[in-house]
């Protein structure tokens, strides 16, 4: 049964051999996430490698996303490596600490006492300790434990309500960006980035070092800080897609906040042509267990009902011990979820404005295609735009984006309901119209005498002018 909903995996030391990847590609993985906040530059290149190599075998388009780490503020490393912290308990923060103990641990970002004030409320390592700030002196920051637990190396520390000054990207992200773009990352995730400026900084570092591959990748914003929240329409304009990264999100903003938040993002995206991702312990008791607990279940296909493009594994993949089973249990989550939906298309375009032609034309075809029941919508492009279009809607039709150029195949792999196809290059009208029919053809998505609705755009051949309609009997070619 076709999935609408796209599965973003997370992969790492569980998940880098090839018959595990292969077994995750089979199970449905659409996109495959690389953590730059984890490993060297050449592991990161040696598993995009065999991404693609996998992929290839498969038959199959994987996207490959490059997640930066972004300034996640940590504490430095401890003697010992770990210690615990009890309630009620003193503990110093102290940016010029060289090796940690019971008193204090180091900082990697020198400038996190300036951001600070007595009463400041920390949460380190996902918000699973809590400090509440007494004073801070010089480069060191006096604490009282609030919540005591185990402090280990390098865990993160947030500010509860936002507002620490880091710069969205660092010195490390922007030697990673190169990375990525030396295997052409199909998606860059940028870590923690509070304005549109950080974004369109990103973006112009990403062109820049694709330039040479001519490589242009789609950029995504994870929504995880506090101010991220009142610039998100700016956000989403300098973006390609989102994602609602809710381990960083709710240790900001809260636990409680972080539902209703996912809702309005997801649909402020879809609203905006945007895209979104829904990341975060989705299925964390697999890392561990061969089965879901009912409330990730539940989470899992409330995603997929607000409308999110893709639902995002982090450690269940890449560290845990279940990868394929939680892609294919994902997978059968996001169908059964997609069955209960209810599709109002006219509805849904009751408050649409557009005024561009290639828009028009997608959404005409979503239109034709709801009222006239057609069996599948092609939309033959170059960029992927007019997929885009018609993903932004629900429909309970599938749409394929037929494309001679792999990049946009890969690109169009995270939009909901849009299936890739790869076309022979032609600017000959009626050999591409009969080459998407034989293709429907013999992905057994059609059969002789079955309508569907196909566009495209004259002459063929060039990005962004889909200017035409058909809808066609599959058998008249
Ligand atoms: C998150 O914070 O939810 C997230 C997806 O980011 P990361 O995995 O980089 O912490």
């Amino acid at each position: 049964m076709q999935r609408a909903t796209k599965i973003v995996a997370t992969i790492g030391p569980a998940s880098s051999d090839i018959d595990t990847l292969t077994r995750m590609v089979q199970a449905g993985v659409d996109v495959m996430r690389l953590n730059f906040s984890h490993g060297k530059a050449q592991d990161h290149i040696d598993r995009a490698r065999l991404v693609r190599e996998v992929a290839a075998s498969c038959g199959r388009e994987v996207a490959i996303m490059a997640d930066l780490q972004g300034p996640k503020i940590r504490v430095g490393k401890f003697e010992h490596g770990k210690i615990q912290l009890v309630r009620g308990a003193k503990f110093i923060l102290d940016a010029a600490c060289e090796l940690g103990n019971q008193e204090q641990v180091g900082l990697d970002y020198k400038e996190l006492p300036r951001d600070l004030k007595v009463a400041d409320v920390l949460l380190l390592n996902d918000g699973l300790i809590v400090l509440v700030v007494d004073k801070v002196l010089g480069s060191q920051i006096h604490t009282t434990v609030k919540i005591g637990g185990e402090l280990s190396n390098n865990k993160g520390i947030n500010r509860q309500g936002g507002g620490l000054s880091a710069q969205a990207l660092t010195a490390k992200d922007m030697e990673d960006i190169k990375t990525a773009m030396s295997f052409q990352a199909d998606y860059i995730a940028v870590s923690f980035p509070k304005s549109a400026t950080d974004m369109q900084m990103a973006r112009q570092l990403a062109n820049i070092a694709g330039e040479e591959y001519r490589h242009k990748p789609l950029m995504i914003a994870k929504i995880e800080r506090a101010e991220a929240i009142p610039a998100l329409q700016e956000i989403l304009d300098a973006s390609d897609g989102i994602m609602v990264a809710r381990g960083d999100l709710a240790v900001e903003v809260g636990n409680a906040a972080v539902p209703a938040l996912q809702k309005r993002m997801i649909r402020m995206a879809r609203a905006s042509n945007k895209l979104a991702i829904t990341a975060t312990q989705m299925m964390e008791s697999m890392i561990v267990n061969a089965v879901p607990t009912r409330a990730e279940v539940s989470d899992v296909a409330n995603a997929v009902l607000d409308g999110t493009d893709a639902v995002m594994t982090s450690a269940e993949t890449a560290s845990g011990k279940y990868p394929v089973e939680t892609v294919e249990t994902m997978a059968a989550i996001c169908i059964e979820a997609e069955k209960s939906e209810d599709f109002r298309l006219d509805a849904d375009f009751l408050n649409v404005t557009f005024n561009r032609i290639d828009q028009s034309i997608a959404y005409g075809a979503l239109f034709t295609a709801y009222h006239l029941r057609v069996k599948a919508i092609a939309a033959l492009t170059e960029s992927g735009s007019t997929a885009l279009w018609m993903s932004r809607h629900n429909i309970d039709i599938p749409i394929f984006a037929m494309t001679p150029i792999k990049a946009t195949q890969r690109k169009a792999s995270l939009y909901r309901n849009v299936r890739t196809l790869e076309l022979a290059h032609s600017i000959d009208r009626e050999a591409v119209l009969k080459e998407a029919q034989d293709l429907l053809l013999a992905k057994g998505v059609v059969q002789k005498g079955d309508m569907i609705v196909v566009t495209w755009g004259e002459p063929m051949g060039q990005v962004g002018g889909t200017n035409a309609l058909k809808i066609m009997k599959i058998g008249d070619y």
